[in-house]
Order: C-alpha cells, then structure tokens, then sequence
C-alpha cells in the first residue's frame, strides 16, 4: 500500500505510482515481521531477506545477485574501523539493493518504459537492471557527471540524455519528460528505499545478530539513513538487536542543507547556496524527504558532521593506500571517521561501520584529474 505523508491518501500495492496526486511523494506501508527462520539461507544476495520485501509471493525478483559484500576490518590513525564494501556491488554502487526491488515491482506491475535523473550511480544502476529485465530506460544525468558512471548508463542499453546545468535542472528535464513516462525515482521511490533496508539487515546478521555501535553514511538525499533506520527498526521489533545503532550522517560542506538544520534544531532542510564539491552523488540541495531524514538520525541519537574538498582528497588516498579504491562521495564517511575520532566524539570501544557506497572505477577520470600532480601518467 502507497500513503501519502502529505494528504494521507492511500493508493493499492498493485497499482503503479510514483507520486501522489497532490504532488508528495509516497510512502510503502505493508505490515511485516522479520522472522530469521524465514531468511533463504542458500541465497547470498538482497533476496535471502525476501519476507520483508516488497515482492508479492510467485513474483520473480529481477536480480544480478546484489548485496551480501563483504565487511573488513581497518586500522585507521590507531583505531578500528569496519568498513562495509558496498560498492561491490553489481553496478559498483550500494544502489543495486533499491534498484533491484524497484524494478522488480516495476516487472511485476508490467511496466515497459521509464525514466529517471541521477548524477550518475542510480541511473547507472537502473540502466543495468532495467536491461536484465527488457524494460526501457531512458536516464536524465548532468552533463558534468563522471564519464565512467556515463559510460556505463549508454552501454547498457539506456538512452542517454545529458543536461547543461546544475543537478537540478537535471531534475526539471526529468519532471517534464515524466508527464508520459513512468518515473522510476530512486528519490522518491519508497520500494527503492526497501530494498536499501536490507543493509541493515545483512550488517546485523554478519555481526551477529547485533547492531554496532555507530555508522557513518554518506548523505545527500538521505536513502542510506532511512533504509538502516527501517531496516534496524524491523530487527528491533522482532527483538533480534538490543540498540539501534548511531546514524553519522555526512554532507559536503559544500553542499550541507541536512547538516546545517540538523545543527540548528531545524525539522526541514536549510535554504543553501551550493558550492562545488567532488562528492557529487550527495551534493543534493533540496532532498524531498529531508524531513524524514533528519527525523530518522535525531531518533538514532546521531549526528550531522560535514567534511571539506581537503579532507575528502586525504581519505580519498588513504583508502586507496589500504587497498580500497573508492569514489570521493564514499571517502566522505573515512574522512569524518578521521575528524569524529579527533574531536572525540567517537570514544575508543564502539564498533563503528562506515559504508563505502560507490566504487572508484567509475570516477576514475575525475581522480585521474584530482592526482594529477601525484601520479606516475
Ligand atoms: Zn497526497
């Protein structure tokens, strides 16, 4: 079932939707109990945790075997730090987990075109599952995102229309083109954030059934922290965890509309002039469910932390140096490990989790660039 946050009107699981009439995006309600008894134990992707997530029962889900990647363990500046390797995913991207239950609701509702806008990742990802399944995709990117993450939208098939401009005015080429076409957001989506639960889920399993005691996420319009909140919410209703653990939610500074409500007691996004900033897969200025977002880390007893180009190059090759190669939206979270431990905010003892969400290979021309000076070329 579909709600509204807005108008609390509700529209049926079996209808395709991907906005409420009123103009807000839509919420998915369904009851559900994780249950571990049910987890399919021979399955080691998203779709082991299938009793959860939104797929009618006899459904095929449209899979490329996303999820269950790896966690390991670093030192980091004396501390410990358990990084979860999402970007080993299919597309290169923590991404794949919502795009797959997307699109397998979109298979199931018999939908055959769509559209979406993304700086890269989201479209890449749904360019490549979109062709597992045969529907048609059509993705909106700006002009300025990295070729690599281009590169692979195109040869998967979708068309491929960039837009000059900023990443809104992605946005409003995109709306436009919605007006006849399915609109097949990963912003504002809810399936898409159901599928993202499942890296609770799968966090929580791989430790033990436990939670840790933070974990540090990149945020831009806030999927990751609204899928761990619910994903971790299931584990504690079903009294699998004992916590929940703290979301630290990361914003360039240069782009930090979350960071700055959230430092300032606000429920909405903060007005913000947008800077430059490499980590471009957050640099969201207006994220239509900000609300929720910044709900969802107050509730965790976490915080907002920002990081700036410099610290961000600095984790960028520290990561590297330690045999993970990642693009500079993902070294956001290392870096604010590196700031959070240096401030003292977080103490010796809890177990923290960064989730590295987007491989480098894909931003390889942009860090071919950044290293210019460093690299042997
Ligand atoms: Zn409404």
């Amino acid at each position: 079932m579909f709600v509204c946050p807005t108008c609390s009107a509700r529209y049926p699981a079996e209808e395709p939707h991907w906005r409420c009439t009123c103009g807000s995006y839509l919420n998915w309600e369904r009851p559900v109990r994780f249950d571990r008894d049910s987890i399919v134990r021979n399955d080691y992707s998203i779709w082991r945790y299938r009793h959860v997530l939104a797929l009618a029962p006899g459904k095929e889900p449209v899979s490329l075997g996303e999820g269950w990647t790896p966690i390991v363990s670093v030192d980091w500046h004396g501390r410990e730090i358990l990084f979860k390797l999402d970007y080993l995913c299919p597309s290169g991207s923590f991404k794949d987990r919502g795009t797959a239950v997307l699109v397998s609701k979109l298979k199931a509702w018999g939908i055959e075109e769509v559209v979406e806008d993304s700086s890269g990742n989201a479209g890449a990802s749904l360019a490549m599952y979109t062709a597992r399944s045969g529907i048609n995709c059509t993705i909106y990117a700006p002009a300025s995102a990295s070729r690599g993450k281009l590169v692979q939208i195109a040869l998967a098939g979708a068309r491929l229309v960039l837009v000059p401009g900023s990443r809104e005015d992605t946005v409003q080429a995109v709306l436009k083109a919605a007006e006849s076409t399915f609109y097949a957001s990963h912003n504002l989506s809810p399936l898409f954030l159901e599928g993202i639960k499942t890296l609770a889920l799968e966090l929580a399993e791989q430790l033990g059934w436990e939670a840790p005691e933070s974990i540090i996420i990149p945020v831009g319009n806030g999927s990751l922290a609204l899928g761990l909140a619910a994903g971790f919410k299931l584990l504690q209703d079903a009294g699998l965890v004992s916590r929940l653990p703290r979301l630290i939610a990361v914003q360039s500074a240069a782009c930090a509309p979350l960071a700055a409500a959230f430092n300032a007691g606000r429920d909405e996004p903060s007005p913000i002039t947008k800077g430059l900033t490499m980590a471009e897969g957050i640099a969201s200025k207006a994220p239509p469910r900000g609300r929720e977002v910044l709900a969802a880390v107050r509730t965790s007893g976490g915080a907002f932390v920002t990081v700036t180009e410099e610290e961000i190059t600095a984790a960028i090759v520290e990561l590297a140096e330690k045999g993970l190669y990642v693009e500079p939206t993902s070294a956001t979270a290392a870096a604010a490990f590196t700031k959070l431990t240096a401030e003292g905010y977080i103490r010796p003892g809890g177990q923290v989790v960064a989730v590295l969400t987007g491989s480098g290979l894909k931003a390889t021309d942009k860090l071919a660039e950044l290293f210019a000076a460093k690299l042997p070329l």
